[in-house]
């Protein structure tokens, strides 16, 4: 970046200098415009990391910025629109919202009409807690239905509505799941406990069916099926397509559960579904996304694989109706759309999700689905799987001093880079070496990797996220920085 040459970390020295400088008392008269932007450029800005600005910083899936999403944030930055209610007479930022949702959602191989509630979040979490708070309120809603009476989250509150239903516990089947949807769980009062790992342990992103069944079919029990697309950790998918979801879609309406969909990062891998595609390569991918237009919700993260600015996340759910019971700002005369009861009419943002007053988040995905379109995206997310592919058959390489995670014994190499999305999971084969390997690598600050722990040791792992991926540079600074600290 800029102020960084080649590093995607900040130096220790601009790190100490930023807060020696920052201002702990607040300035009873103000330093002034002036100042307080020389301060921000030369204090605090070299100090920041060089995550939106080098392709080469891979920790947790961090993505970008596109040049257009830069542009147009600051525009919404500059405008600041309030995107709370529908007043198409005084100003066109709902219609704006709109337009980028049916578009995000047409990118994403999805038909805009089978998702009528469809609204942009603060990021993946809040989508989480979106699309579970919906879930909640459908199986509440279809326990007590199928006992001949009605009860509703959102009116009766949990306890009650429960307890009307006959429901002693709600669970979270899944496997895997990134650890927001026990935050999401937590917010919801159905407890981390909640949420149930029903994989199978010879494949632990994969569903067991058995398990699956048999939590499912406990007596006073109401459950949602939360699909990880991808998993965290490795990028592998929950599900191997349409035969699939369309056994747990019939699993979930004999048991009156709900599916969510939890695809921040993964998503993405949709747009490998259009019909031009033809690589053979992706087929695995394809197949972790498909099918799954038949989940009742989908939490979608825009600031990850879209490359635009924080805080930018979406869900896409099929029940309107739903959403507007759970998320109604009741009695607020004065927040009333002028445009409510028109057909076609957009939904006022804040009774569908979790905000009233809202920025233009907006403003950015629309900008970037306008100028780079179908083609510029798949251009992107091809090039950043190659990237990916190329790290991971780099590691796999029995002399890297590195292996390539999950370890799959029967696999050949090209059937496991075929599984390799955007992420690499990887460990040192020397375990004093792995243990402090994240750090070591990330020391260079020519690149940035995350850690994790994988099977009980620890691991690290490459994000590749950000739009302006290069597939040889980038490579090959890779390659010098395992490569030097392997010898060292
Ligand atoms: C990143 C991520 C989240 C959380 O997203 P935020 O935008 O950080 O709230 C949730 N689920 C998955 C699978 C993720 O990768």
């Amino acid at each position: 970046m800029s102020t960084q040459g080649d590093l995607v970390l900040p130096s220790q020295a601009a790190l100490e200098h930023a807060r020696s400088t920052l201002l702990t008392d607040l300035p009873s008269d103000g330093i002034g415009y002036e100042q307080a932007q020389h301060h921000l450029e030369n204090d605090i800005v070299p100090a920041l990391n060089g995550s939106s600005k080098s392709s080469r910083y891979y920790g947790f899936v961090t993505g970008g910025s596109l040049p257009i999403a830069t542009f147009a944030d600051k525009l919404a930055v500059e405008e600041d629109q309030n995107v709370q209610v529908h007043l198409p007479n005084e100003t066109v930022a709902t219609n704006v919202e709109d337009a980028a949702l049916k578009m995000l959602s047409r990118l994403l191989e999805f038909e805009p009409s089978d998702w009528p509630h469809r609204t942009f979040t603060t990021g993946a979490t809040a989508s989480n807690v979106v699309g579970l708070a919906c879930g909640r309120e459908h199986i509440v809603a279809e326990a007590a239905r199928r006992r001949g009476t009605e009860a509703n989250v959102s009116d009766d509150g949990l306890l009650a509505a429960t307890q009307k239903a006959g429901i002693q516990t709600i669970q979270i089947l899944t496997t895997v799941p990134h650890s927001s949807l026990r935050k999401a769980a937590s917010i919801l009062g159905l407890g981390h406990n909640s949420v149930i790992d029903v994989s199978d342990p010879s494949a632990p992103h994969r569903f067991s069916h058995d398990l699956l069944q048999t939590h499912l079919s406990k007596p006073n029990s109401a459950s949602i099926i939360a699909i990880s697309a991808a998993e965290v950790n490795t990028g592998l998918f929950a599900t191997t397509g349409l035969a699939e979801l369309t056994t747990l879609r019939s699993l979930a309406d004999t048991h009156g559960a709900w599916i969510h969909v939890d695809a921040a990062f993964g998503l993405q891998a949709r747009l490998l579904l259009s019909p031009t595609i033809t690589n053979p390569s992706y087929t695995t991918l394809q197949a972790g996304v498909t099918g799954l237009h038949l989940a009742d919700s989908i939490t979608g993260d825009a600031h990850k694989m879209l490359n635009v600015p924080y805080d930018s996340g979406f869900i896409l759910t099929k029940s309107l109706p739903l959403a507007q019971r759970v998320f109604q700002n009741p009695s607020a005369a004065y927040l009333s759309s002028s445009a409510a009861s028109s057909p076609d009419a957009i939904p006022s943002p804040l009774h569908i999700g979790l905000e009233n007053s809202r920025r233009f988040r907006a403003l950015p995905i629309y900008a970037s689905l306008a100028a780079h379109g179908r083609a510029g995206y798949l251009s992107i997310l091809e090039k950043q799987i190659a990237l990916a592919r190329s790290i991971a058959a780099y590691v796999a390489a029995p002399s890297s001093g590195y292996e390539l995670l999950p370890l799959d014994p029967g696999a050949s190499l090209e059937e496991r880079l075929a599984c390799v999305y955007v992420i690499v999971l990887f460990r040192a084969k020397d375990e004093a070496l792995n243990e402090g390997l994240v750090e070591r690598v990330n020391a260079s600050r020519r690149i940035y990797v995350s850690g994790t722990r994988w099977e009980g040791r620890a691991a690290a792992r490459f994000a590749v996220a950000n739009w302006g991926v290069d597939g040889v540079t980038d490579l090959e600074v890779v390659k010098g920085v395992l490569g030097e600290v392997v010898e060292k």
